[in-house]
């Protein structure tokens, strides 16, 4: 975390920053109850407990309250292991509530993207326009769809603080569904960006990265996005691919280039996106895939393996 970015919180509020598997954990402490935002990914859960348990995290104290910005199985992967450690209830997007009460894998991109997320239970909704009091600080709960429709952020106007999940990320915000697939999700990502655009914020905490300070020209990164996404739903549909392909990647650690071809016709997600933008042979998509993620230095093949590129 830049300095700078971190001089700005306020002293309840302290971040974790994880990777791209597992989502930044917040914690807002406070003598009325400390509360969490975003639990990380499942495979890291023993992790996401251990950080809680440090001397900056909770240390021997109970946590009152987890919020998830979205549902995301980068974001809510932890809930059901803290629950059970924590004994504390969980919020959610009142327009979330639903698919988890359901269990809606499709809608929440789980079993249909290869994610795996231990079942949780919806213990309160948090309305887009409400106000929370957590760690002694006034949250505004704000809908911010696009990367995932139901998604919130929270603003606190006092230290100019955003809390933006998926919503915007330094370079960038969360992969978005092409126009074909879901026709509200690019035009809200465009309104999302405006609608941050008019909040006075001094410093963004993202879902994935270290909190950053250039918050307009992040925005206007943000835009640039938008505007290439909208000129070709082909480059959405691909980047989709690519982010889902990379984030089972690091969640399998290796995968074999044998098995990739089987791979993108089995899961959901893959062999949808084929049938709808590609049209391809599965082993053509397969290489498609690999071949530019390759390109981006973002993988290696090893000894018949796809594996996460070394830094
Ligand atoms: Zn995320």
């Amino acid at each position: 975390m830049s300095p700078r970015a971190a001089d700005l919180f306020p002293p309840q509020l302290h971040v974790f920053v994880r990777d791209w598997l597992s989502s930044n954990n917040i914690l807002l402490k406070s003598r009325d109850g400390h509360v969490l935002i975003d639990s990380g990914y499942g495979r890291h859960a023993p992790l996401t407990l251990a950080l809680l348990a440090t001397e900056r995290g909770l240390g021997m104290a109970p946590l009152a309250f987890l919020v998830n910005t979205h549902c995301h199985s980068d974001h809510v992967g932890g809930n059901a292991a803290i629950v059970r450690h924590y004994d504390c209830p969980v919020a959610v997007p009142e327009g979330e509530a639903p698919l988890v009460e359901r269990w809606d894998h499709k809608a929440l991109l789980y079993d249909y993207c290869d994610q795996q997320v231990e079942r949780f239970t919806v213990d309160h909704v948090l309305p887009p326009g409400t106000t929370h009091v957590w760690g002694d600080l006034e949250w505004q709960a704000l809908a911010a769809p696009g990367h995932d429709m139901g998604a919130l952020v929270f603003y606190n106007a006092e230290h100019r603080v955003l809390i933006s999940g998926d919503a915007l990320w330094e370079h960038g915000f969360g992969f978005v569904m092409p126009p074909e697939i879901d026709p509200a999700a690019l035009p809200a990502t465009r309104a999302t960006v405006e609608m941050l655009g008019k909040l006075d914020i001094r410093v963004v905490i993202p879902g994935h990265g270290e909190p950053f300070t250039g918050v307009a020209a992040a925005l206007d990164r943000a835009r640039a996005r938008v505007a290439a996404f909208e000129a070709d739903s082909v480059r959405v549909a691909r980047h989709a691919l690519k982010v889902n392909l990379m984030f089972a990647l690091l969640d399998h650690q290796r995968m074999p280039l044998a098995g990739m071809s089987a791979y993108v016709e089995r899961v959901g997600l893959y062999r949808d996106f084929n049938a709808r933008f590609f049209r391809l042979p599965p082993a053509d998509l397969a290489l498609l895939l690999v071949g530019e993620l390759e390109k981006a230095g973002a993988v290696e093949r090893v000894d018949g393996w796809l594996v996460p590129a070394r830094a």
